[in-house]
């Protein structure tokens, strides 16, 4: 069997996309960390720290952590011995500045792939209504994969809850930041020929298909040749 290729790569798209649980897959496919800023900033609030308190301000609103301190984290992570070998990164970069400090960071390496994983809208707001995590072990039930119907995680038995900021108002306020400061990203990727577009929508392991088929495909193609897909 040919090796499994590394990879450096990154996914946009919107609040329950299902970027968590693909990227989850992805990371296991790819045999790199999946390195998501959310999880990151949620592991920090439950440590209890004050500066997890700061953070869990921002987030329980919906609003953005400022840059510098999500990219101090971003740099750190990244320059762990696990990350050498490639990388899925979850939910960074979702501002401008944060774009081009990734690119600061990795030069002389870029990153090889940037998914526009699209979801419309309408559907993402259904499945943030139905989304539960494990407060164990972060585990999303109800985006990307079915939702739960008792309060149980079915990987380590933790308790499944609802997330802090699956409010409503912290919802509207996520997607409107999404679409005012991430989703330029799409363009600033495609203009840097590292675009790939896929369908988010359907079962799970359709997407998970369609994500290694699009990736591998694009791995394989030299520079320049074709545009998206
Ligand atoms: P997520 O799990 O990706 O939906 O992130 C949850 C929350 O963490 C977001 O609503 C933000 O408050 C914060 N966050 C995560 N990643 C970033 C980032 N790259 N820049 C700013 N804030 C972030």
């Amino acid at each position: 069997m040919a090796p499994v290729p590394s990879v450096r790569l990154l996914i946009l798209g919107k609040q329950g996309a299902g970027k968590g649980t693909q990227c989850a897959r992805l990371a296991r496919h790819y045999a790199v960390p999946h390195i998501s800023t959310g999880e990151m900033f949620r592991a920090a609030e439950k440590s209890g720290s004050e500066f997890g308190q700061e953070l869990a301000r921002y987030m329980r609103v919906g609003d953005l952590i400022p840059d510098e301190l999500v990219v101090a984290f971003v740099v750190e992570r990244l320059q762990r011995d696990d990350a050498q070998r490639g990388f899925i990164l979850d939910g960074f970069p979702r501002t401008a500045n944060q774009a081009d400090a990734l690119a600061k960071m990795l030069d002389p390496l870029e990153i090889d792939i940037a998914i526009d994983l699209q979801v419309p809208t309408e559907v993402v707001l259904q499945r943030l209504a139905s989304r539960r995590v494990c407060r164990e072990c972060g585990f999303n039930y109800g985006v990307g994969v079915p939702p739960k119907v008792d309060w149980t995680c079915d990987l380590c038995g933790g308790e499944v809850v609802e997330r802090g900021d699956d409010t409503a108002a912290a919802i509207e306020r996520r997607l409107k930041l999404y679409e005012k400061e991430t989703e330029p990203l799409v363009v600033w990727y495609l203009t840097r020929d590292k675009l790939v577009v896929v369908d988010g929508v359907g079962d799970p392991d359709v997407v998970t298909a369609r994500l290694i088929g699009a990736v591998d495909r694009r791995l394989r193609r030299t520079p320049g040749e074709g545009t998206q897909k």
